[in-house]
């Protein structure tokens, strides 16, 4: 049985979903009508990504994982290809290139933001058999933008074109000229890639989605996304046509391997429903982080507890709240840490391992400890505390409270 936590007070996790009665209504609504998948609502749910991102075109999708390996095969990577993406990420930036049979070499990040920079790509690239490189896939990581424009320059410089992993930050922008750009809907990435799992911001049990401004590569996601299957452009045209030169009805060609990584209307349903909420959901969170770091100055040292440091011009989608802590100044170890805040009702998670160290890429791209000493030195002391737009003041000064006591140990 499980047991109540200390003082019964409710369990903190480090990021979930916030389902209301209007999400409940849209999914009814749609479990009621004639569509549960390939309905309408696929296209609804990506018209208002769309116009809330600014992108010509979202093309929906099942998950995150599918909406970057539907990036790489649209762009045409394959064996003997490279895709560069960074080491501090979620798994899924780089096995996409894997899918398609690509090589990744890992970027190193800045410790203090986690993130990829221009200077830190240039030098992976400088690694690369030159013209190998074929996509770059930096992550705004816990929704903090990269500087787009800068990894562009480089990038393009070496011929390859940018997929960003945007799953951390749907709603996150940068101002360049003075102009703000969109994550997702500007001139620096070829396609962008989002998750709807429900710790991101918009929750729909599965669900993730490409942004592109290329009305060509929205068509071969869309044709990709579906098996492959085409309804145009035949090539077997004495079988796509009649006798009296009109197309057969039923006529449908598979010309390039695709998927079924299609979403369901159910999920669409929830995606509508909570997007509408996006903007009024990342102030929230841009509040609390505020908020967070108002307290952790208060309580701490810069050289013991230090938020994630930020950029300039950039609003930050604040998808995690990491704080980086220098555990040996406090004499305890992160389990210890982190076992002390479950028992106090307080979820925390490390985001992320760094993907190089994982035993698949040491076997496949033969990367190991050393090799990446920003991202090694950030996994040593990074530690994601509860960031979501229900929290309350009252949580933060909690979380923080008992952080503290397990740092210093008067448990
Ligand atoms: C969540 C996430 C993904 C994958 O998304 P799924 O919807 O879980 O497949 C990819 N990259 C990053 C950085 C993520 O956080």
């Amino acid at each position: 049985m499980k047991t109540a936590t200390k003082k019964d007070k409710k369990f903190l996790p480090y990021g979930r979903q916030q389902i209301n009665e209007d999400d409940l209504r849209a999914v009814a609504k749609v479990l009621k009508s004639d569509w549960l998948t390939q309905g309408p609502t696929i296209n609804e749910f990506e018209c208002e990504i769309a116009e809330q991102i600014g992108a010509a075109e979202v093309v929906a999708c099942c998950n995150g994982t599918a909406a970057l390996h539907l990036s790489m095969m649209a762009l045409g990577v394959g064996p003997g290809d490279v895709v560069v993406t960074s080491s501090i990420t979620f798994m899924a930036s780089a096995n996409c290139a894997r899918f398609v049979g690509a090589d990744v070499v890992f970027a190193d990040i800045d410790p203090q933001t986690g993130l990829m920079t221009p200077e830190l790509l240039e030098k992976a690239l400088r690694k690369t058999p030159e013209g190998k490189a074929k996509a770059i896939i930096p992550v705004h990581f816990a929704g903090q933008p990269v500087d787009l424009p800068g990894i562009f320059d480089v990038a393009d410089r070496h011929g390859a074109k940018i997929v960003d992993d945007a799953c951390h930050a749907i709603g996150a922008s940068f101002e360049l000229d003075g102009k703000v750009e969109q994550v997702g809907g500007n001139r620096y990435s070829v396609m962008s890639a989002f998750s709807f799992h429900p710790v991101k911001h918009i929750a729909m049990g599965e669900g993730g989605a490409v942004a592109t401004n290329d009305g060509l590569l929205a068509k071969r996601l869309r044709c990709l996304r579906t098996h492959g299957i085409q309804r145009e452009r035949f090539l077997n045209t004495e079988m796509a046509v009649a006798a009296d030169g009109q197309l057969n009805p039923w006529y449908h060609e598979l010309q390039q391997l695709g998927f079924n990584y299609r979403l369901s209307d159910i999920h669409a349903a929830l995606g509508c429903s909570q997007a509408k909420k996006l903007r009024a959901n990342v102030e929230r969170r841009n509040e609390l982080a505020s908020f967070y770091r108002m307290l952790l100055a208060e309580r701490f040292d810069e050289d013991e507890v230090v938020p994630l440091g930020v950029r300039p011009r950039v609003v930050n989608a604040y998808h995690l709240f990491v704080v980086r802590i220098d555990f040996e100044k406090f004499d305890v170890d992160r389990a210890t840490v982190m076992n002390r805040l479950r028992e106090a009702g307080i979820g925390t998670q490390v985001h992320y391992i760094p993907v190089h160290l994982q035993p698949y890429y040491r076997q496949h791209g033969g990367t190991g400890p050393g090799d990446f000493p920003g991202a090694e030195h950030y996994y040593r002391q990074a530690l994601s505390i509860p960031m979501y737009p229900a929290l309350t003041e009252e949580d933060c000064t909690r979380v923080v409270d008992e952080l503290e006591k397990a740092l210093k140990g008067s448990h």
